[in-house]
């Protein structure tokens, strides 16, 4: 009984005055009142406070930087939202990102697997923690109206001339990595370690990741123990964010089936082997792969998004060409999707009399994008750093989505590092609120209307990644 009332009291004492109670435990403990191992856990009981209260210091400091350090940020956004480019034309967008990094301190190298952009700052010894930003935007005509709306025009790789807007919040991500260096960078004394910042280009086409960890990005810079990055939302509000563990964005293929037949006189169908009624079999047969092969507890899209054929009226064509895309979110179903559709197209043209050396073709498309996998441990980890530093409210829990995120490469690389990719809400919360009474949608991710509300958005991101690498580089 009496121990307990002197443990009580030293918790009070711990709250309030940690080196006070310090000595009166080692006095306690001299005298022989309470026993050792009641020491070692108090003790233990201070150093944990003591962390988390320098942390709660930092996080105000973060804070402070972030708020003072906005305009600049802001001036950076509107330029790379007025100057958006195309997949694997990011030249003058991954320029800026370099200047940026440099004017820090950062080691930059440029070019890096196409535009990347390769950017390190070494600060001791201690862990080293990546940060990835995609640059690409896409050939979409803006139509938000805002003052600083992109009006560039470019040529695609067919030569034909397309506009281009960062209509997947790209220029917020590249904006969140500048903030976040200029954060840690300014809290330098605090912490030691590797920063490994990239700008990664051609996400939006599946190129980029790939190509930077091709050229070597883990083998000839330092190798992160944890990678991280975040993505503009366009169903959460400003200023909050969210958090998926697990599975958080599809594996995405892209998937033409090219379709011979024998073409003829649409008046004599009987002479001819029609690749039409032929595709359209086809597409009915894939409907079943959902609905009858894959397990209904696991989640998988097969869409046919095209198809292609013939020329006129009454003419029947030599062949059909199909385009669909496949969403899944482990290797085994898209395995199985992609060896059913296979078997399917093969034996619905042999049951239409095609001859073996005519059969369809199937091409999966190599480069495909893989989940996005974040480990389970680092996201509930970073979902309370993230917590601490915006407010519990601020901070959520999200569904996966079946859209593609090519980030998901760098963690499933042999080295198998945690990685965490979470969502930076960017609608504006009374547009948000409206939408929602009116159970209207809001302009989605890739549409010409999508416009995020810089500030809000840009700060929580900014606030929530610097708060999350110094969290890591502070305790591994
Ligand atoms: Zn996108
Ligand atoms: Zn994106």
């Amino acid at each position: 009984m009496n121990f307990l009332v002197i443990d009580l009291k030293f918790s009070k004492l711990v709250c309030f005055q940690d080196k006070l109670s310090l000595h009166i435990m080692k006095k306690l403990f001299d005298n022989q009142y309470i026993p050792k191992l009641t020491l070692c856990l108090l003790t233990l009981s201070i150093t944990g406070q003591l962390l988390a209260q320098r942390h709660q210091a930092l996080f105000k400091k973060v804070d402070k930087i972030v708020e003072k350090k906005y305009s600049y940020l802001d001036n950076l956004y509107k330029y790379l939202h007025k100057n958006p480019e195309i997949s694997f034309q990011e030249k003058n967008t991954a320029k800026r990102v370099a200047q940026e990094l440099k004017k820090l301190g950062f080691e930059v190298t440029e070019n890096f697997g196409g535009f990347g952009v390769v950017g390190v700052f070494k600060n001791g010894k201690g862990p080293t923690i990546m940060v990835r930003a995609d640059m690409d935007a896409l050939p979409v005509k803006e139509l938000t109206g805002l003052p600083y709306a992109s009006t560039k025009t470019t040529k695609d790789d067919l030569g034909n001339e397309v506009p281009v807007m960062h209509a997947c919040g790209h220029d917020i991500h590249m904006s969140v990595m500048v903030g976040t260096a200029q954060a840690l960078v300014a809290l330098k004394s605090s912490w030691k370690g590797t920063l490994l910042f990239i700008g990664q280009p051609a996400e939006e086409r599946s190129g980029g990741a790939i190509a930077m960890l091709k050229e070597g990005l883990f083998k000839k810079f330092p190798l992160p123990d944890y990678a991280l990055s975040m993505h503009s939302s366009a169903t959460i509000a400003a200023g909050k964010v969210g958090y998926r563990e697990g599975a958080a964005l599809a594996n995405v293929d892209m998937v033409d089936i090219f379709v011979y037949g024998e073409g003829g006189h649409g008046a004599y169908p009987h002479t001819t082997k029609d690749p039409i009624v032929l595709a359209s079999r086809i597409v009915m047969s894939l409907q079943t792969i959902v609905s009858r092969v894959i397990s209904p507890f696991e989640p998988a899209v097969v869409t046919v998004g095209a198809i292609h054929a013939g020329t006129k009226h009454n003419i029947i064509p030599g062949e059909a060409h199909l385009q669909l895309t496949l969403r899944s979110y482990t290797d085994e179903v898209r395995n199985k999707t992609i060896a059913v559709i296979k078997r399917m197209v093969k034996h619905v043209a042999l049951s239409a009399g095609i001859p073996e050396n005519k059969l369809p073709k199937v091409k999966i498309r190599a480069e495909y994008t893989p989940v996005t996998m974040n480990n389970v441990k680092l996201t509930r980890r970073l979902k309370k750093v993230a917590e601490n530093m915006i407010g519990k409210e601020n901070v959520s829990d999200t569904p996966a989505v079946m859209a593609g995120e090519d980030f998901g490469r760098f963690g499933r690389t042999d080295a198998k590092i945690p990685i965490c990719l979470y969502w930076v809400g960017t609608v504006d919360p009374k547009k948000l609120a409206e939408y929602k009474k009116a159970n209207k949608q809001l302009p989605s991710l890739h549409s010409a209307y999508f416009s995020p509300v810089p500030e809000p958005s840009i700060k929580a991101g900014v606030k929530t990644m610097t708060a999350s690498v110094l969290n890591l580089l502070l305790n591994k």
